[in-house]
């Protein structure tokens, strides 16, 4: 293991850097904006840690890239930001996403209420769902682990042929397995900054997917042509547990950050730090450091505040319903309650930081 521990200096010049313009503007901020940003650089900070290195195959040591800083983000001119005209993030959900109608239809409200707290001052849509013969795009049955797979870049073009006039972007998410090409295993998603247009698949996500009971596994005598799309029907979705909600609005809210322009995080402890694999990515908080924090907010323009408050109701808005929980596979949207166990470490982080931009 292994502590990447960034040295003050470094940290100040990240988030506020040495440019006098933003300087300034980091110097207009709210007070309290400034005292929790400043958090990044107090060593005694229990709200942002350091970036831990597990092992060799961490993202950060087997794809070196280029830090960026505020600065470096702010004069980025490839960057996309939304505009009056371009505010709303798309969602468009492609297969079925529960194990039923319901649980399908609750699972992605769940997901765009997250999305409109987190990227908060934007609008977020959900698109009426399709099925996957609708893409037309290439599928297979992946022959390790012999689950179907959809041909990620053939999502993309379908979403790019979609996407609405007045999107920021446009993103779609599945329960069926991705591939990009066919020379390769499997893609957790796949995105086109310039087009403003994602797809992100969940199907790994499950409890099960690693065991060797996973009942997505597609039988010998079932594989048909590549062009009948019947095998999809009924097909294996993963239960909508807690820790699948929780790695799904963990992976979009990620993946939407690229297409603000967000790139990797080498700083702190960071919602936007690369990933190589999941157990990678169940390591990363949920929550941006300060440095990726001013980047968003620079995009969009919200009260941090106002946005921890939004995500803090996101938590707390239907959990807390009669007694006991109902089981999340309930076919009664009545019975359905938001399976919110696991964010429980971050209501109390978010408590924190409301705290003390309070203060
Ligand atoms: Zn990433
Ligand atoms: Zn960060």
């Amino acid at each position: 293991m292994q502590v990447l521990h960034r040295s003050e200096h470094t940290l100040k010049k990240a988030l506020i850097s040495k440019n006098p313009v933003l300087v300034s503007q980091y110097d207009k901020l709210d007070a309290g904006e400034r005292r929790l940003m400043s958090e990044a650089f107090q060593p005694s900070s229990n709200l942002f840690g350091p970036i831990i290195v597990h092992s060799q195959s961490d993202w950060i040591n087997s794809h070196p890239e280029v830090p960026q800083d505020f600065e470096q983000f702010f004069t980025d001119s490839h960057r996309k930001a939304p505009g009056p005209e371009k505010h709303i993030i798309y969602i468009q959900s492609i297969g079925s996403l529960g194990n039923n109608k319901v649980i399908s239809e609750e699972y992605i409200k769940w997901l765009k209420g997250y999305c409109e707290a987190f990227f908060y001052g934007l609008t977020v849509k959900f698109l009426e769902p399709v099925s996957i013969s609708e893409t037309k795009c290439s599928f297979r049955v992946n022959e390790h682990t012999q689950n179907l797979q959809i041909h990620a870049g053939h999502i993309l073009a379908f979403l790019k042929k979609k996407k609405p006039e007045d999107a920021f972007c446009i993103v779609g998410i599945t329960m069926i397995d991705l591939y990009p090409r066919d020379s390769w295993n499997f893609v957790f998603g796949q995105a086109s900054l310039t087009d403003g247009v994602g797809i992100f698949s969940f199907a790994r996500y499950g409890k099960d997917f690693y065991s060797s009971r996973y009942e997505g596994k597609v039988k010998k005598h079932q594989q048909t042509s590549s062009s009948d799309y019947s095998i999809f029907d009924n097909y294996y979705s993963p239960e909508i547990t807690s820790i699948l909600l929780w790695r799904s609005c963990k992976t979009l809210s990620h993946e939407i950050g690229h297409i603000f322009g967000l790139r990797h995080c080498q700083w702190l402890a960071c919602l936007m730090q690369g990933s190589n694999h999941l157990e990678e990515s169940d390591r990363r908080p949920l929550n941006l450091c300060p440095i990726c924090l001013r980047k968003l907010q620079c995009a969009i323009g919200f009260n941090i505040i106002d946005r921890y408050k939004a995500l803090l109701r996101w938590i707390d808005d239907e959990s807390n319903g009669s007694s006991g929980a109902a089981p999340v596979n309930s076919s009664d949207p009545a019975n359905l309650k938001k399976p919110v166990e696991a964010f429980k470490d971050w209501r109390e982080w978010l408590i924190k930081c409301i705290a003390i931009l309070e203060k």
